[in-house]
This record gives structure tokens, sequence and C-alpha cells, in this order.
């Protein structure tokens, strides 16, 4: 199995400890089942190796763009962790949900002054300044309100990490962060720290994505480490907090590899305090912020197969009652997955099929090429592994409601987000 919290009993395929076709039929499809105590380990996984490996004043921030809604901010606020926010619903949704805003930090290539303001009123703790526009932007709004922002500089790195190339973000001509490599990651410095409304306690960069290859984050942290150096040397700046970014990949299918996070954080460790050793600046609070690895492995979706067409001599599609509109990612970036029929397990995989969504759009295919045992109307069907960028990414093409999520854990099977109903996908009609 892809992850240790799925498990076939009877032909049945289980879900953290939950048989997964009583689920369906109790709350429906399309589905999203979490594995509360998946998320949860998650959490505590990276916390415990970044203090381990980085020292107390390390903080993990859980990336909520991966999977946002109210209980997932409870989740991470017990386990003690700093949230990333893209926007103001993601901020406001934390607010609701009571999280301490002052462990936020605020991402995105082009906040809106309302965003902005939105923030500061909501306490954020740090912004995570894009370009030299916003700098400006956040001063005015700062002065305003007689308020000082904390805030990281994003910079490019000039890295590529050989992912997808939609999800690489840390080139030199990406649209986030200014590039070190132009000169103009040093500007972005004196014109920040020249403004008397923003404190700039140190620098962020993100590299992309999915990111397998050993070397990536220590290649990134060498070229920040050198910025760091020229900033500390020329002019007696400190960085105090480097947030690295997140991105480390989780694993999708049978074939690909898994990332043993906490072996990674402690050779990053060791590589950059020796770096940071050798070129004589102090060595920083380190943040990373994974989003991807914390909830992915934490997800299952339920589907219920619509028709089975087969079209001879060519090909076999299974239609589901869900789609692109709860799980864009393989029409987006080809994204591969891992599906199951989960009432029939131990069947013979004879049917050589695509399954697609129930969308009038083509490319609305949630796996192509996958052999699943013999299906008709009615059966289950299961994809692993969509704990992130699945719900977070959902849209109402079609007018399809959205659907809910069920949260597994001891104490039972707990609605989170209720199935969206169809008044409430004409409430802004007017
Ligand atoms: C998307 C993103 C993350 C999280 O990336 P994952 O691949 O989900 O771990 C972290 N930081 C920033 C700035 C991002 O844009």
């Amino acid at each position: 199995m892809i992850a240790t919290n799925l498990k076939v009993q009877d032909g049945v395929l289980h879900f953290a400890g939950y048989d997964t076709a009583k689920l369906a039929k109790e709350f429906g499809t399309p589905l999203y089942l979490m594995d509360e105590a998946r998320i949860r380990y998650n959490c505590k996984m990276y916390q415990d190796a970044m203090v381990e490996f980085f020292g107390p004043q390390a903080l993990t921030l859980y990336a909520s763009k991966a999977l946002s809604f109210k209980h997932i901010y409870e989740i991470v606020r017990e386990t003690g962790l700093g949230i990333d926010v893209v926007s103001s619903g993601e901020i406001h949704t934390a607010v609701q949900a009571g999280f301490p805003m002052e462990k936020a930090f605020f991402h995105g290539n082009n906040k809106t002054d309302a965003d902005i303001a939105y923030a500061m009123d909501c306490g954020v703790g740090y912004f995570v300044v894009d370009n030299v526009e916003e700098l400006y932007a956040i001063e005015h709004i700062a002065e305003r309100r007689d308020h000082v922002q904390k805030c990281l500089l994003r910079v490019t790195p000039g890295i590529d990490p050989h992912t997808y190339d939609a999800v690489a973000t840390g080139k030199v001509d990406s649209k986030f962060g200014v590039p070190i490599e132009t000169g103009q990651a040093e500007e972005f410095y004196h014109y920040a720290t020249a403004l008397p409304h923003l404190q700039v306690e140190g620098l962020h960069c993100h590299v992309g994505s999915m990111v397998f290859d050993e070397d990536v984050f220590e290649r990134t942290a060498q070229i920040m480490l050198d910025f760091m150096g020229q900033l500390y040397h020329a002019y007696g700046f400190e960085t105090k907090l480097l947030d690295l970014g997140g991105g480390y990949g989780v694993r999708y299918r049978e074939s690909e590899g898994v990332v043993d996070i906490p072996y990674r954080i402690s050779a990053l460790a060791e590589f950059m305090k020796g770096y940071s050793e050798k070129l004589g600046i102090p060595f920083p609070a380190v943040l990373l912020e994974p989003g991807r690895s914390i909830v992915a492995d934490a997800g299952l979706t339920m589907y219920t197969v619509g028709s089975v067409k087969r079209i001879k001599g060519y090909k076999n599609y299974v239609s589901v009652d869900g789609g692109m509109t709860d799980n864009p990612r393989y029409a987006l970036y080809k994204a591969p997955y891992t599906v199951f029929a989960p009432e029939r397990m131990d069947a013979p995989p004879t049917l050589h099929c695509d399954v697609v969504g129930r969308c009038c759009e083509s490319d609305d295919i949630l796996q192509p090429d996958v052999w699943l045992p013999e299906l008709r109307r009615g059966d289950l069907l299961a994809i692993a592994t969509t704990g992130a960028y699945n719900y977070a990414m959902a849209s109402h093409y079609n007018r399809i409601p959205k659907a809910p999520i069920v949260m597994l854990s001891e104490e039972g099977a707990k609605i989170a987000v209720q199935r969206e109903t169809f008044d409430q996908i004409i409430q802004n009609d007017l």
C-alpha cells in the first residue's frame, strides 16, 4: 500500500481504521476523507525535527493553501506550528478558527491594498514582501495605522528544482520574489530597510514543489547564506529569520519514493551550520513551510461509478460522480494518482481504463491508464493521497456543489465541511 493508513480487510479498503465503503454509504459521494491523526503526526514530525536539528527558535509553518478550512487551523494551532496564508480569505478562515495570527506569515505576489489593510487589522505577524511596489504599499498602510510591520523579503535564489514547470518558483525569472543574481535583491533590501514602518526580520525563498532531489534545499540554503553573508559583511545586517519555503515531495504511486523528512532536515541543518560558520555570520532561526507533505497522505477521495464505457478497439472509460471540480490536478499538471476499487480489493485488475469525471470537458480526467477490477454503475472508486491541493483547488464548474470533508479520528467520523447545497450555488445570484 502506498501509505500506512491504507489497509485491506476482507477485500475492502480501510482508511485511518475506517471501512471506506461504509463511510461512502453514510456520507454520500463524492466525499473527501481526512485522517486527522496523520495530519497531527506530520505536523509533529516536522516540528520535532526542526527543533532537534535547528534548535528551539526553529519553526514549521503549515502552508495552508494546500488545504484550508476552519478545523485544519485548530489542528495546526494545537500542534504548535505557525501558518502561511496567501489571501484575505485564508486569513479570515484562520481568524475565525481562533488561530494566533502573530504566528501567521502572509505571502502572495500581489497583495491588494485591501488585503494588506485586512491582514494588519487581523494582527498577522509577518508579511513576506514580494516586490518593491508592495514595500511602499505596506509602508503607507502601516503608517496610517501608526504600526510597524514585521516582514521578510522574498528573494529568488535562481534554483530550478527539476519538478513540473508550473510548480517551480525559485528560478531567476519566476513571477515570485526578487532575484539575487541580478543584484535586484540587494536593492530590495536597501529600499526595505529605509522604511520606518517596516521591520525587516529576515529573508524568504521557496524553490518549488514536489522536491525529491537530495540536494535542492542545501543548494538553496547555500545561495541564501551567501546573500546573508553579503548583507552582513557589507551593511552589518543580521538576518534573524531565514525561511526556506516548502516543497518536499510525497508519494502518489507505489513506484515513487518516500522522502525521509527528519533525515533531510538533519542533513540540511548540518550543512547550514557548517557553512554559516565558514561565512562568519550569526545563525538564523530557520523556518520551513510544508503544505503538501503535511496533508496529502491524510486524504482519500471516494466516488461512485456512473458508467463503464467500452469503445471497441479503442479504450474504456470509467465515469465517476466527481472530477476536475474536486481534483483538477491531472487536468492541470498530469499529476499521477493511485485509484482503488474499495469494495473489490482482492478482485483481479482486468479492466484497463481512464477514470474520468462528470464535467463537460474532455480533459476532465482524474487518472488515465488505470487497471481496475470489472466495475459497473453504483460501484465505488477511491483515489488516494488527495489531501493537498484538491479541496483547496475545487471549483464550481458546471455548477457542481463542492464535496464535504469528513475528519476521521479516534473520536469518530465527523463532518468538518458540509456538502454544498444547490441553494448555496445560487446564493450570490441576484
Ligand atoms: C506552495 C508554497 C508552499 C508549500 O509548498 P508544498 O509543496 O505544498 O510544500 C510553501 N511556501 C510557499 C511560498 C508556497 O508558495
